[in-house]
């Protein structure tokens, strides 16, 4: 059984227990993951402070050719990835699953390489000239989640390491060895001590968010635990980029043609079987369009294959855990007790944490599928009178990360867009996350902005020069 390492100054690190993880369509072992100890994230924080320095004073263009090599590396094993990240999170490597993760792992590394923040004059007079200059925070404590292992982790790391600083990532104790592999293979091109990791259950991310010597928090992940970091954080006082995941309505403007938006609604729906930040995750339609659009979306469920994503015909793969499973299966069972109209499709095996494609009708707002984030492959479609109503429901909750308005026209579109309260609305497309656009919750959803020129910002400390002329 291959045994996989953490990565701590340039080295691999044995570690002294380990956990064997399991593909979860077919319970296959994948090989034994290790599991850090408190001591082996003080000596992975250690390596990082030391790199540091030396790292920051590396020019801006060495780092910019450090990063487009890295991207270099994801693409020459990008198979190799995708394969691994099948394997071990379940989502498929055909449509918009693992090869397409890679895909965005790629974009996501060389955008940051080809962006700079040079020094900006930000006031000037006959006196005085004020620049301000954009420095490294020092080592970034990386938090990342199992639903998007690499592409989420990548997130984290390159603008840190883009702008200087170092970085200490945990990735998810349900998803480990396919980060451990990417990082590995990205370190070939990476100075020691720039990039390290340690893996664990969320006590090792624990110290790792609370330790003394952490300058910055990026964290993807549950509310719960994102409340845990913020406390965590009080020991060092290092700024947290907050992504906490959401309940993201969209709403179906009365008399949009529903054929012509279904393939969207349903892949922004059930992206990653549902398990995804900003997936739909509750669907609101005009009571005289709502049999149209339910027909339109069973259409498209009906003809999903289902099954291992090894296999380039399944376009549905298996829940990550068995955890994730149990939740979503609980929320349909909520709402089949509570007489809603439960809609599955598709032959699921049985082995695997594999759930239908369903859909669910007769719903409203107050029951736990709509109500609860769900993360999973289960849409609550909930009829509504007036549009009031729905943007008030859309409104209603404490998430907002996204939410999306589907129209056939953008003059109806664009109002409503307005009123949503979500980190971004997106009209006719849904979770159409770009490297170049900030990305970030409001509200419950978490703060701060990932992607572009503000993501970029996010890891770095101003700095004003001030001269007297
Ligand atoms: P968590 O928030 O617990 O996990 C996210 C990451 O945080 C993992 O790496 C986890 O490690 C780590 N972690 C856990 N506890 C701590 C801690 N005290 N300090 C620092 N890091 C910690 O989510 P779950 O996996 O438990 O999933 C629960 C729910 O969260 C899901 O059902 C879903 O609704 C939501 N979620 C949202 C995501 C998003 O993309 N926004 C991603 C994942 C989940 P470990 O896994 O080792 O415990």
């Amino acid at each position: 059984m291959q045994t996989f390492t953490n990565l701590v100054n340039g080295k691999a690190v044995e570690a002294a227990d380990h956990q064997e993880i399991f593909n979860p369509a077919t319970g296959d072992s994948l090989g034994l993951a290790p599991l850090s100890s408190e001591q082996d994230v003080n000596d992975a924080v250690i390596a990082a402070r030391k790199a540091q320095k030396m790292w920051a004073n590396t020019s801006d263009q060495e780092r910019q050719e450090t990063v487009t090599r890295v991207a270099e590396i994801l693409q020459d094993n990008s198979e190799y990835l995708a394969q691994l990240v099948t394997r071990e999170q379940g989502k498929p490597l055909a449509g918009p699953g693992s090869r397409f993760e890679i895909q965005a792992c790629i974009g996501w590394t060389q955008v940051p390489a080809a962006l700079s923040l040079p020094p900006e004059t930000v006031y000037e007079d006959e006196e005085r000239k004020d620049t301000l200059h954009r420095a490294p925070l020092g080592v970034v404590a990386a938090i990342a989640p199992w639903n998007w292992p690499l592409m989420i982790a990548i997130w984290q790391i390159i603008p840190a390491i883009r702008m200087g600083n170092t970085v200490v990532l945990k990735p998810s104790e349900y998803t480990p060895i396919a980060t451990l592999e990417m990082v590995r293979l990205i370190n070939q091109v990476l100075p020691p001590g720039v990039l390290n990791t340690v893996s664990g259950e969320g006590r090792i991310g624990a110290a790792l968010t609370s330790h003394p010597d952490i300058d910055k928090i990026m964290f993807t992940g549950s509310e719960a635990t994102g409340r845990r970091i913020i406390e965590a954080s009080s020991r060092n006082l290092a700024p947290i980029t907050l992504e906490l995941g959401g309940n993201d309505a969209a709403i179906v403007v009365p008399g949009t043609d529903a054929k012509a938006i279904s393939e969207g609604l349903f892949w922004g729906a059930f992206l990653n079987m549902g398990q995804t930040c900003a997936c739909i995750k509750r669907l609101y339609v005009h009571e005289n369009d709502y049999d149209q659009v339910i027909a339109a979306l069973s259409d498209i469920a009906r003809k999903m294959p289902i099954g291992d994503g090894m296999n380039d015909a399944n376009l549905i793969g298996p829940l990550q855990n068995e955890m994730q499973y149990k939740k979503v299966k609980e929320l349909v069972d909520d709402a089949r007790t509570n007489g809603c109209d439960v809609m599955e499709f598709g032959d699921t095996p049985e082995k695997g944490y594999f759930l239908p494609v369903t859909l669910v009708g007769n719903i409203s707002d107050g029951q736990r599928l709509v109500d609860e984030e769900q993360f999973g492959p289960a849409l609550p479609i909930v009829r509504y009178r007036n549009l009031d109503d729905a943007i008030a429901s859309a409104n209603g909750l404490s998430a907002a990360l996204g939410a999306s308005i589907w129209a056939n026209s953008l003059e109806e579109a664009e109002p409503i867009a307005l009123m949503l309260e979500a980190g971004t609305v997106w009209i006719n497309q849904h979770g159409a996350i770009h490297p170049m656009v900030p990305f970030g919750g409001n509200k419950a959803s978490g703060y701060g902005v990932e992607f572009g020129l503000e993501g970029l910002k996010a890891v770095t400390q101003p700095r004003v020069i001030s001269i007297k002329k």
